[in-house]
């Protein structure tokens, strides 16, 4: 199937309380194997949105094959949104709505756009510097945060402030899977922040032997607040509802504390209807590492969002595993003037090469891709 009818440029500008300046793009998915055809295309032509409250989006002419101030715009519930001539959407409260863009010369032509604000997944890359924080509202109403990092070349406490903040955000008091994806500090150096101040239900990692400080003081968090923890291996499947599945595609286990870390990083895959997003903690492609396990497992890889290994390592994100994955979008977590010189060149070649949409918390602060399953959009904190 090709999207190409449903290929939507829209930019956003939040208004939000902290007056933060925002873009967003829609971004047709992948082709996962569904059975529309352009040609098929029925009318009235219906598109679903899920989008926040207090955002201003503005719809492009590409869409609707006019220019917006063309067609007559009728909305059934003027209380939940509002379109200008010039093609902006403002939602004003959480909410369902219908708007109609009748074209006046054709009347056989008719879009509706589905406004609905509070359903599908969320996905929040919560910036804490050159670290991991991540958090998936998914479809289902369950919370996974994969990694609670204190993120290298940044502040402790303004990380551990965005993570609270996204989270009350969000309204969560509950988190029901949290995913340490490797032991490294950037990865679970808030997670006893995380476990003190919020109710988590399950606790995922690696099973690998660790006995340094920081991790004990971790294991000894979450043995604490009384949560389950549990081992994951490949194929394992944590959510799975419906047209929803969390999946592990790579990890490993070792009892050798000399082996790198990073090779043992839990990578999930989140299908929902035609979207899927794939995280990789800092897995790379060198022998014996996760990239090539994610690749020999026989799963399927294709993912239109990519958290990109390893805060962008030139030996992260593999040619062959960029291209199982195909991202159409690639998030890259790290900070400003890092000494690592993360993201390295060879990465973001490689990216390019496969035509990602790169996003950068150095560049971006927090970054949220959210999707109803069809269509997906970015809002960033910045930029
Ligand atoms: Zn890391």
């Amino acid at each position: 199937m090709k999207f190409k009818k449903l290929f939507v440029q829209i930019l956003l500008l939040i208004c939000s309380l902290f007056l933060l300046t925002s873009c967003v793009q829609l971004v047709p998915p992948v082709n996962n194997g569904g059975n529309t055809n352009d040609n098929e295309k029925q009318y009235p032509y219906e598109l679903s949105l899920d989008i926040c409250s207090y955002d201003f989006y503005q719809l492009s002419d590409e869409l609707f094959e006019m220019p917006i101030s063309s067609y007559d715009i009728t909305i059934d519930n003027p209380m939940i949104a509002s379109v200008s001539n010039s093609g902006y959407i403002t939602t004003y409260m959480e909410g369902n709505a219908n708007i109609y863009f009748d074209n006046k010369i054709n009347d056989d032509y008719n879009t509706i756009i589905k406004l609905n604000t509070s359903k599908g997944i969320k996905v929040d890359y919560i910036d804490v510097g050159q670290g991991d924080a991540i958090l998936v509202s998914l479809p289902n109403d369950e919370v996974m945060m994969i990694d609670a990092g204190a993120g290298l070349y940044y502040d402790e406490t303004i990380a551990w402030q965005n993570i609270k903040n996204t989270l009350n955000k969000r309204g969560i008091s509950t988190i029901d899977h949290l995913v340490i994806t490797h032991n490294h500090g950037d990865h679970y150096g808030l997670v006893p922040n995380v476990v003190r101040n919020y109710r988590v239900l399950n606790c995922y990692d690696s099973g690998s032997i660790r006995t340094n400080w920081q991790y004990v003081n971790v294991m000894d968090s979450i043995a604490n607040a009384g949560i389950k923890k549990q081992v994951v291996k490949v194929g394992d499947i944590i959510v799975e509802e419906g047209k929803l599945l969390v999946q592990v595609v790579g990890v490993q286990q070792s009892n050798n504390e000399d082996d790198n870390v990073n090779y043992q990083s839990i990578m999930i895959r989140i299908v929902y209807e035609d979207v899927a997003y794939m995280f990789t903690g800092d897995a790379g492609y060198r022998e014996g590492d996760c990239e090539n396990i994610a690749l020999n497992s026989g799963l399927e890889l294709k993912s239109n969002v990519l958290k990109v290994g390893h805060h962008g390592s030139m030996y992260s994100s593999g040619n062959q595993f960029l291209n199982a994955v195909k991202p159409d979008i690639a998030i890259i977590t790290t900070s400003k003037d890092t000494e690592t010189g993360h993201p390295h060149a060879q990465a973001l070649n490689r990216l390019n090469k496969v035509n990602a949409e790169i996003y950068q918390s150095a560049v971006h602060g927090t970054i949220t891709v959210s999707s109803n399953g069809e269509i997906i959009y970015i809002v960033t904190e910045k930029n």
